[in-house]
C-alpha cells in the first residue's frame, strides 16, 4: 500500500528539528522528505540527508523542469520538494515525513489529499525567541525575520487536521507519535487491503 504522507509546520524556533528526529529515530516506517534548498548547509547538516544543497542555478533547472511539486522562496532562499523522488518513495510503502511552511503544506495537500498536516508550537511566544536565541546558530537580522515570520504563520493554524504544544519535549513526542499511529487506522486506509479477506467469496 502507498505510504502516507506527514506534513509537520512550526514557527522557526518551536523544536520541530529536534521532535522530527525523535519521531523518525523511534519510527523505522517513516522516512524524512529530503528538500531541494539553495541555503547553505549549517553546521552538522549533510548533503542528501537534511537537504538536498544546489545552487540557485540548478534549482532554477529543476523548477523549469516541472521537477518541483512545490518550491519557496524565503529567508532569501529557495526550498522545494522534488515529485518523482516524493511519488517513488510512497509507491515503496514508506511513510513521509515533511518540514513545510503553510504554502507547502497547502500544496502537499492539493496533490495528496490523504495527507495529515500537524502544525507544532512552542507553549507562548517568548518561548519562540529564546528557543532561536539557544540555537545560537542565526545572525541577529535572520532572528528578526523568522520571527516576523512565525508571527505570520500562526494565522494559518486553523486548516490544518492537528496541533501539538512542544512545552514539554516527551509529552509533545507522544501527541506526535499518537498522531502517526492515528492515520495509519483510518479505515479509508486500513479497509481496501483487508476487504478480501472478508468478502473474498
Ligand atoms: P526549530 O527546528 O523549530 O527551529 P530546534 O529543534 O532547532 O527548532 O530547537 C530550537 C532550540 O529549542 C534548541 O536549542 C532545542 O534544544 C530547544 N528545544 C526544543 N524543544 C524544546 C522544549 N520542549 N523545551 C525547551 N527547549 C526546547
Ligand atoms: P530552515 O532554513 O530552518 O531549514 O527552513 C526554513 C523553512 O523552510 C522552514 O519553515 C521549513 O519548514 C521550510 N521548508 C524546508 N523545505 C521546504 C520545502 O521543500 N518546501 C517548503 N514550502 N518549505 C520548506
Amino acid at each position: 500500500m502507498e505510504g502516507e504522507i506527514f506534513v509537520i509546520t512550526a514557527p522557526s524556533g518551536t523544536g520541530k528539528t529536534t521532535l522530527l528526529k525523535s519521531l523518525l529515530a523511534g519510527d523505522s516506517r517513516l522516512q524524512f522528505s529530503i528538500s531541494y534548498t539553495t541555503r547553505p548547509p549549517r553546521r552538522g547538516e549533510v548533503h542528501g540527508k537534511d537537504y538536498f544543497f544546489v545552487t540557485p542555478g540548478e534549482f532554477d533547472g529543476l523548477k523549469a523542469r516541472g521537477a518541483l511539486v512545490e518550491w519557496v522562496e524565503q529567508f532569501g532562499y529557495a526550498y522545494g520538494t522534488s515529485r518523482d523522488w516524493v511519488k517513488e518513495t510512497l509507491a515503496r510503502g514508506v511513510d513521509l515525513v515533511f518540514d513545510l511552511d503553510p504554502r507547502g503544506a497547502r500544496a502537499i495537500k492539493e496533490d495528496f489529499p490523504h495527507a495529515t498536516l500537524i502544525f507544532i508550537l512552542p507553549p507562548h511566544r517568548r518561548a519562540l525567541e529564546e528557543r532561536l536565541q539557544g540555537r545560537g546558530d542565526l545572525s541577529p537580522e535572520e532572528m528578526a525575520r523568522r520571527l516576523r515570520q512565525g508571527r505570520e504563520e500562526l494565522e494559518e493554524v486553523h486548516w490544518y487536521d492537528f496541533l501539538v504544544v512542544n512545552d514539554h519535549l516527551k509529552e509533545a513526542l507522544k501527541e506526535l507519535r499518537a498522531i502517526v499511529t492515528a492515520a495509519r487506522c483510518r479505515a479509508s486506509r486500513r479497509w481496501p487491503p483487508l476487504a478480501p479477506r472478508f468478502l473474498g467469496d
